[in-house]
């Protein structure tokens, strides 16, 4: 069997909090306890909100955390010429159309959504004619046609998982209005382009790889393996944010040592028996899916 190759994918946007802090470290677990390797990459497609310093931080703490990476590959903000290919692609095989929908419009549809604040669409431009589509006068997203199909994965966490793209998710865009590529397609790519096998992140990511794995396909990529770990919530049931300013890394530095944190993490998510500290190296030789808590994990630090 091949070594695994799994990846850090922070957005440089401010401190980690403890939620990101716990993915990562399930990632590096998953890869480090059977020999393989960590890539790293910036997802600062947003560059309104991220920037070189932050991501300087980010690596900082991982140091500080004893997660360290094999490789780092180009920032995202660096590679929308490389997205460009794979977008012209998508155009290639047929499958993009332009969509002219406002925010209010997609909003106002009344259809379900999936978890992560997806509407479906209900593919109001997809047969749009040229005539039609030249009669606007702003620049379009562009949405790319899903099949009529059931996307099963089993994660590594969640197991059994599958979505009907038409049915749940409808056509989805892959390009902004603003020519900025979206997450869905620039995750894809470069998890692709890097040889990623496992992709560990939050639960709340859940539902949107049945997108990348039919963007997978139409690029040539095989699947990585999914692990979608539980959601860490504060004592009182909330969701950890990056409002949450105490639980952030900054603060945490001051007040615990690496090894401190670390056996708070995995003793809530119940890969310790006992909450006392431990190193990351020390959880790789315990670490196993199956002892990981698969639901939320109320945190108390
Ligand atoms: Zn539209």
């Amino acid at each position: 069997m091949t070594e695994p190759v799994g990846r850090f994918a922070p957005t440089p946007s401010g401190r980690m909090h403890l939620g990101n802090v716990f993915a990562f470290l399930i990632a590096w677990l998953s890869a480090k306890s059977r020999g393989g390797h960590i890539v790293l990459r910036m997802e600062d497609l947003d560059t309104e909100r991220t920037s070189a310093e932050n991501a300087e931080v980010l690596r900082s703490d991982l140091r500080w955390l004893g997660l360290d990476w094999d490789q780092e590959t180009a920032p995202q903000s660096q590679r929308s010429q490389v997205y460009d290919r794979y977008f012209e692609k998508l155009r290639d095989l047929g499958l993009l159309y332009p969509c002219y929908c406002t925010r209010s419009q997609l909003h106002n549809v009344n259809a379900p959504h999936l978890s992560d604040g997806t509407y479906v669409y209900p593919g109001t431009c997809r047969d749009l004619t040229e005539a039609q589509r030249a009669a606007f006068s702003r620049a379009p997203s562009w949405r790319v046609k899903v099949p009529e199909r059931q996307y099963r994965l089993t994660d590594l966490c969640q197991g059994e998982f599958c979505q009907n793209l038409v049915a749940e998710c409808g056509d989805f865009v892959v390009r902004r209005a603003d020519g900025v590529y979206v997450y869905q397609l620039a995750v894809t790519v470069d998890d692709g382009e890097s040889g990623v096998t496992e992709v560990v992140r939050g639960m709340d990511l859940l539902g949107s790889a049945p997108r990348q794995m039919y963007l997978q396909e139409l690029f040539g990529f095989p699947h990585p393996q999914y692990g979608h770990v539980p959601m860490l919530l504060s004592p009182d049931g909330r969701r950890l944010s990056k409002r949450d300013r105490d639980l952030d890394l900054g603060i945490l530095r001051q007040n615990m040592t690496p090894q401190q944190l670390l056996g708070k993490l995995a003793f809530s998510s119940e890969l310790i028996d006992k909450d006392e500290p431990i190193s990351a190296t020390e959880l790789a030789g315990e670490f196993s899916w199956d002892k990981l808590r698969k639901t939320d994990i109320y945190l108390t630090i």
